[in-house]
């Protein structure tokens, strides 16, 4: 799911575990997810099955997933992805993380039971774990509004993608600090176009479509050239902090998302379904210029999110968009999609410029 990877990798690597990480998702991953499936699953159990065959042909023979539970899909994986792997012949040992609701006590219990390291051992892989998960989201941020005034298209993306190279080399908190703080002058010499339009678009939905760019097919780097400046719902710090930390640290939260989707949507409606709704308000009333929704298709709850927005739209005057990704999605398809959206947005802000000069 994401940069996920870099943060997990070095967490179970610390309690002394050795760790495959799979492919980069592709469409060979895909495909053989799809071969696998029920056919109306949700896109990520595709994808997720895909990453596991790869990841037995590298030689992985456990999976750690996390558990979930409420009215989604999500608590199901682990039982049918498990049961699909057994009747094709893979011999993998999955071990299930349930959600601890805000539980620190109960997180550490589930890390201590991966492996018999020593509690300081233990302490010290959440640690490094963390600032490696906070620098991926720092410098996310950053490329995410650099791309849309960048002279140079691609050249945000090259400095993004060696980023990210050192921050998974780095083996200490110093090394980590260097690493963000390198790629974030990098950032600031990127030549940029100061007179450009640049628009602020809010990305919401379902975690693993937003956090994941082959599930949403590369959507932040096609609004970054299309010039729009991107800020999304969930990012995996917040998103660590809120559901496992019970939300000590003092940082952006999902939670005041929550309270925002009242009157609109006033019950937990599973996923990320009411985070949904009230992000998109949220950012509204930011001054965000326009909300796109994106999740796989079939999702229970942002269908459910979805049938509100439309209101959303119309109380907060925003224009929103509903993306849905499946196998059968097209990358060509959804520049047109993209393209047609802020095109729309861009003649609605002139038009109200013209109208005030008036
Ligand atoms: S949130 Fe949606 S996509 Fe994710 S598991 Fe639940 S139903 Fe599937």
């Amino acid at each position: 799911m994401g940069n996920l990877w870099i943060s997990a990798k070095v967490l179970l690597e610390g309690l002394g575990l050795e760790v495959v990480v799979p492919p980069p998702c592709t469409k060979k991953t895909l495909s053989l997810g799809v071969l696998h499936a029920p056919e109306f699953i949700c896109l990520p159990l595709k994808i997720n099955l895909g990453n596991y065959m790869e990841a037995a042909e590298k030689g992985a023979d456990t999976i750690i997933i996390a558990g979930g539970r409420g009215p989604c899909r999500f608590g199901y994986y682990c039982r049918l992805e498990k049961e699909i792997l057994d009747d094709l012949g893979y011999e993998f040992r999955m071990i299930v993380l349930e959600p601890p609701e805000n539980n620190f006590l109960e997180v550490i219990q589930n890390i201590r039971a991966l492996s018999k390291c020593s509690m300081f051992q233990m302490i010290n892989a959440v640690r490094t774990a963390w600032f490696k998960c906070c620098a991926v989201d720092e410098v996310e941020k950053k490329v995410q509004i650099v791309r849309a005034w960048e002279s140079c298209p691609g050249l945000a993306d090259k400095i993004y993608r060696e980023a990210l190279k050192n921050i998974d080399k780095a083996q200490t908190i110093k090394e980590i600090f260097f690493a963000k703080l390198n790629v974030l002058e990098a950032f600031n010499d990127v030549p940029v176009e100061p007179e450009r339009e640049v628009i602020r678009l809010a990305l919401v939905g379902e975690i693993y479509t937003i956090l994941e760019p082959f599930a949403n097919q590369n959507i932040e780097r096609h609004l970054g050239k299309l010039g729009a400046e991107v800020k999304r719902s969930i990012y995996l710090s917040s998103w660590v902090n809120d559901h496992l930390l019970g939300s000590i640290l003092p940082m952006e939260s999902t939670k005041e998302a929550c309270r925002m989707s009242s009157p609109y949507l006033n019950y937990f409606v599973g996923g990320h379904g009411k985070e949904t709704v009230g992000s998109a308000v949220k950012f509204s009333r930011e001054g965000f210029d326009g909300i796109i929704q994106i999740a796989p298709l079939t999702c229970g709850p942002e269908i459910v999110a979805e049938s509100i927005l439309s209101k959303v739209s119309f109380s907060e005057k925003i224009p929103v968009m509903t993306i849905y990704m499946d196998e059968q999605s097209g990358e060509a398809g959804l520049i047109t999609r993209l393209e047609a959206f802020v095109d729309m947005i861009r003649r609605k802000k002139l038009s109200q410029k013209t109208a005030t000069r008036k």
